[in-house]
């Protein structure tokens, strides 16, 4: 059987995606230049890495000169589980809950690339999940995977917003899908509420202000204009993609079981926070993003809601 869209629809669904689209590998000419005003703005904070490699995010020919298509893959990771509202206790973003999903992820798109190449010897591709000069987002839309949100994250009008994206750039012709409308319409719910205003504009987010950025990726302390706001998250935050209607009404449970709260990891203790030893650290958080964060994020982010809170 040859390498072609329904081959590949095929073998994805089989390694659990949900979502699979195809788009030609064409230059990212308007994205590239939102992503240039951002950058202008400041708007990525202290990422540093978000500059580099303009070219390559532009025109992928850069990574791979043969690229004629972008594979997008979409994989649900909604557990239908809640936060607990005890407020001795951080909350983790949804997507840190289970197994980290790069860990997952990589090995089901290595087993789907061994397929297509067992059907076509001559069939190359190269796969990344955020990571690398990849702009994953604006592919996931060119593939018509869903719409850029005005919270900024892929909304599919079947599942809502909760999955990870992967893109495969691949020397291989498809037929392509086409992108999908928006249908965010008037709505600016996650707009109205995000606690620390970090959507600055409709579809432009300040990660300067976003509890995600400040409390995973940030190294310095978190400045103390935002002490009282951050609705006791101590690892990502998922308030503007919690109230998208979106989500509300098309969450539908993963099938991946890796995905799936890992006990204690849905919420973290706070106060236990502060006599973990590097050693437990590491071995806890072994195989969750939660390890990210390092643990002297993770105490200084323990420090900050507590002080928050008064404890
Ligand atoms: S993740 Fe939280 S802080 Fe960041 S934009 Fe969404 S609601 Fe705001
Ligand atoms: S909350 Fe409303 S405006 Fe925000 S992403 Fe969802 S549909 Fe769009």
């Amino acid at each position: 059987m040859p390498v072609n869209n329904q081959t590949v629809i095929e073998l994805a669904k089989k390694y659990g995606f949900d979502l699979i689209g195809f788009a030609e590998a064409k230059v990212l000419d308007k994205e590239i230049e939102r992503l240039t005003e951002w950058l202008d703005r400041g708007y990525h904070a202290r990422m540093s890495y978000m500059q580099r490699n303009l070219n390559k995010r532009k025109d992928i020919k850069e990574i791979l000169s043969f690229a004629r298509s972008v594979i997008s893959l979409g994989m649900n990771y909604y557990s239908p589980e809640k936060h607990s509202e005890d407020k001795a206790k951080g909350k983790v973003s949804r997507y840190a809950w289970g197994k980290d999903y790069h860990f997952v992820i990589w090995e089901k798109l290595d087993k789907i690339i061994d397929h297509l190449k067992q059907k076509e010897p001559s069939f190359e591709a190269i796969s990344y999940i955020d990571t690398g000069p990849v702009m994953d987002k604006a592919w996931a839309v060119r593939s018509g995977l869903g719409w850029m949100g005005k919270h900024t994250n892929v909304i599919n009008k079947e599942i809502g917003s909760w999955f990870f994206i992967a893109n495969m750039i691949t020397n291989w012709e498809f037929e392509y899908s086409d992108p999908l409308e928006d249908f965010c319409g008037s709505c600016t719910a996650c707009i109205d509420a995000c606690p620390t205003n970090a959507i600055v504009n409709e579809y432009v987010l300040d990660s300067n202000k976003c509890i995600s950025y400040l409390t995973i990726e940030n190294k310095k302390n978190i400045p103390e204009e935002f002490k009282g706001q951050f609705e006791n998250w101590i690892f990502g935050c998922d308030i503007c993609q919690d109230v998208c209607p979106w989500n509300l009404k098309f969450s539908k449970a993963t099938s991946i079981k890796e995905f799936y709260p890992e006990k204690g990891n849905k919420e973290l203790q706070l106060d236990e926070i502060f006599s973990l030893t590097k050693k437990e650290f590491d071995k806890r958080f072994a195989v969750s993003p939660i390890k990210r964060a390092k643990l002297s994020g993770l105490k200084r982010n323990a420090e900050f809601l507590l002080a928050k809170n008064g404890c």
